[in-house]
């Protein structure tokens, strides 16, 4: 295993659309064990491959119990009602903006292994599904809201009274 370089958002690799995995190899098996471990000592709540530089469809996300959910050739089955809160990526490093995403959001997806199997999640969770999703198509939640905010700049708004 090892911690890979996470790309920023000038890196057009991050703009391209990804490939389908149709190997489920110890390439893969390497690749999800790199994702995970540079998620992990990079603190965040998901990761793409694409954020390592490599076009395939495949993506960590942590879910509320703090599994890290491996989603091979992900997809939204289902999606339902509306939530508004900060998002930040690993790609944009320092800046948080305020994003629109559905509240519950259902997944199909593949395992390391090719099972498919479907996952539900809420709240946080649906965020970081659609997150991470947006990036195999080569999208950043920047294009959704109107500005960003910097860490100091959410800690002057927090001691006013709220975002
Ligand atoms: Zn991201």
């Amino acid at each position: 295993m090892a911690i890979r370089t996470i790309l920023t958002r000038e890196d057009p690799i991050l703009t391209k659309r990804c490939h389908p995995v149709t190997r489920f190899d110890q390439k893969l098996w390497n690749l999800l064990d790199d994702l995970k471990e540079t998620l992990a000592a990079a603190n965040g709540a998901g990761l793409a491959a694409p954020q390592v530089g490599i076009l395939r469809r495949a993506v960590i996300v942590v879910d509320d119990a703090g599994e890290m959910l491996e989603l091979v050739n992900p997809e939204i089955l289902e999606q339902s009602g509306e939530q508004e809160g900060l998002e930040g990526c690993l790609s944009v490093p320092g800046l948080w903006g305020t994003v629109k995403r559905p509240m519950r959001v259902k997944i199909q997806a593949q395992d390391r292994h090719g099972n498919l199997f479907q996952r539900e999640g809420e709240a946080m969770t649906a965020r970081c599904f659609c997150h991470e999703l947006a990036h195999l198509e080569g999208h950043l939640y920047t294009e959704l809201t109107d500005r960003l905010y910097t860490s100091e700049e959410l800690d002057a708004m927090m001691e006013d009274g709220g975002v």
